[in-house]
């Protein structure tokens, strides 16, 4: 039986209809911004394998570091210990991290981590005895798939069954260009009615609304706005950070401040399971009491992990060398001269950019019709050796930053080519996508 068959009779795959998906591809190997089939296909990882890896796959560093880490300690239990990997890459982190972080709370995801920010701002205004209730979040966010941050998250079709146990949010309109002064407004509403412990927003880019981007000055007012009336800002940088829109962090282009910071997905080069939450002076301090009802209850069984921090650290490493910041200008310039030639091209409605992050969205005639034309496209850029998850009828590239410009043009070559696909001009030959039940 191959893999993909024993696969099939064993697991339940993430985001997927088990009834009606293709079989899985079974992938053996990774090298550089490839991955590599079974039967020995190739394929450009233009989406980074869910947006975590940032320097290729089984980069040799981050392996060495690794394996050097698992022969020394593995794990220890993170409450009444500590380790060197987990108060390094605290130091680190907090060096290159926004001014006025000062303190790293470890979990193990992206969810993790916005929940603990979460439970960090709502405890904090308890603590100090003044309770607030409310969150503010923008209305097409996603911010995770646990309850509280679904709760924080789109009321969309893939959180309907749960609304009724998701807490109350308020959210405000994403300040797309044009639509700016809108959520000023509404966010000054919620704000001025005193009660709301905090915002929490993805910053200049919501990755699962489709890429959807916004400006600093904006976000910067919506800051100014929260600080003024004493509301708690969390920059959930899970998707954002560490180079992908072109500075460290996207927050680097504000003139304001976050209170907490949520951070995964590239934190290990996506090698490792790893979220972590930080948190400014004033955060950390109204968690300092006598009274042991102030602490914040809150830890994973494999919080810290030494080998996650490890491959955490030997990321950094690669990340603020030159080479890799020169790959990030690179891929940078790439998406940007793309993006003018494909702009101009039939069937594009609009073609966004910020650092590394590309994304096109076709004409849209009818939603059926492009629920149907996801599937295309993903499966026309698997036949031409790209892996690109379409959100609807946007693709996005999201690459590992050591993708070479062949590679690049690889993955251009495809976009450019979904246009027939979508003009429905162009035929081409199906790969094998066995259906599982038919
Ligand atoms: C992916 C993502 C999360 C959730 O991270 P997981 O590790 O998948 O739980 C949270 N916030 C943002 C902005 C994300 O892109």
């Amino acid at each position: 039986m191959s893999l993909s068959q024993r696969d099939q009779n064993v697991i339940w795959h993430p985001y997927t209809q088990m009834k009606t998906a293709a079989l899985p591809i079974p992938i053996v190997r990774g090298e550089g911004a490839m991955l590599y089939a079974e039967d020995g296909t190739g394929y450009v990882d233009a989406v980074s394998s869910w947006w975590v890896n940032l320097h290729g796959h089984a980069h040799p560093y981050i392996a060495q570091k690794v394996a050097e880490q698992l022969q020394t300690l593995e794990h220890v239990i993170f409450a009444g210990f500590t380790h060197a990997p987990a108060v390094e890459l605290a130091e680190r982190l907090l060096q290159i991290l926004p001014q006025g972080q000062s303190r790293m709370f470890y979990s193990d995801n992206g969810s993790t981590a916005v929940e603990v920010a979460l439970k960090m701002a709502i405890q904090y205004w308890n603590n100090l005895g003044t309770p607030k209730k409310k969150i503010i979040a923008f209305r097409d966010s996603y911010h995770g798939d646990t309850f509280g941050a679904m709760a924080v998250s789109a009321r969309s079709a893939f959180t309907a069954p749960f609304w009724s146990y998701l807490f109350e949010v308020e959210f405000v309109d994403v300040p797309v260009p044009g639509k700016e002064e809108e959520t000023v407004k509404q966010l000054e509403a919620y704000a001025s009615g005193g009660d709301v412990a905090a915002f929490i927003y993805e910053p200049l880019v919501l990755g699962t609304a489709g890429m959807v981007m916004y400006t600093p000055e904006v976000l910067n007012k919506l800051m100014q706005l929260c600080q003024q009336h004493n509301i708690l800002t969390i920059a959930d940088e899970v998707m954002t950070g560490f180079g992908r829109t072109g500075r460290t962090f996207a927050t680097d282009y504000l003139q304001h401040q976050p209170d907490m910071v949520c951070l995964s997905k590239g934190l290990t080069g996506g090698t490792m399971a790893l979220g972590a939450t930080s948190c400014n002076e004033k955060i950390y301090e109204a968690f300092l009491h006598e009274d042991k009802s102030k602490t914040l209850f809150h830890g994973h069984s494999y919080t810290a992990n030494p080998v996650a921090c490890a491959a955490g650290l030997a990321s950094l490493d690669l990340l603020l060398q030159s080479e890799t910041q020169d790959n990030i200008r690179r891929i940078c310039s790439q998406h940007n001269a793309f993006a003018a030639r494909i702009k101009q091209m039939p069937y594009i409605k609009e073609v966004r950019q910020q650092g590394t992050i590309l994304a096109v969205e076709f004409e849209d005639s009818t939603t059926s019709y492009f629920s149907d034309l996801r599937d295309t496209l993903y499966s026309f850029a698997l036949y031409h050796g790209v892996i690109l998850r379409p959100l609807g009828n946007i693709i996005y590239v999201i690459a590992p930053y050591c993708i070479t410009d062949e590679q690049l043009n690889q993955v251009y070559q495809t976009i450019s080519g979904m246009q027939e696909v979508v003009s429905g001009n162009r035929h081409y030959p199906r790969p094998d996508l066995t259906m599982l039940h038919d």
